[in-house]
């Protein structure tokens, strides 16, 4: 399969890796849209997007992204506060079918979309 973020997982494309455990990778996007702009991917390619998502089969998978990016926002003192993104499908313009979450923090985002 021809997926940017699994040759990523799998050491093929460098990245500039901030979080690993045995399950979840976070890397800094290659396009930020903030100071801090990081994404998080589990490392098994489970779901092209949550639109996949079962519960008897992923219950831990957002469960160990949410456990990371918190881990990694307290490391980062990101005592401000930051955003979580999730694009799902075509209308919320994502563009790497790899479920993934962005992190986002170090700037006041100002408007909110809700
Ligand atoms: P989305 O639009 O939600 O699918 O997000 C995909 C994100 O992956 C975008 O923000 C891209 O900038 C980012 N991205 C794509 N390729 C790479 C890469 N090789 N390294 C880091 N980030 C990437
Ligand atoms: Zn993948």
């Amino acid at each position: 399969m021809d997926c940017v973020f699994c040759s990523i997982a799998a050491g093929d494309i460098p990245s500039a890796k901030v979080y690993e455990d045995e399950h979840v990778l976070a890397f800094k996007d290659i396009n930020p849209q903030a100071p801090v702009h990081i994404v998080f991917i589990p490392k098994k390619h489970v779901m092209s997007s949550l639109d996949d998502y079962d519960y008897a089969l992923h219950a831990d998978v957002i469960a160990r992204i949410f456990a990371a990016i918190a881990s990694v926002a307290r490391d980062l003192g990101l005592t401000s506060g930051y955003r979580i993104i999730n694009n799902c499908g075509k209308d919320a313009g994502q563009t790497v079918r790899h479920l993934h979450f962005h992190l986002l923090a170090g700037a006041d985002m100002g408007e909110k979309l809700l």
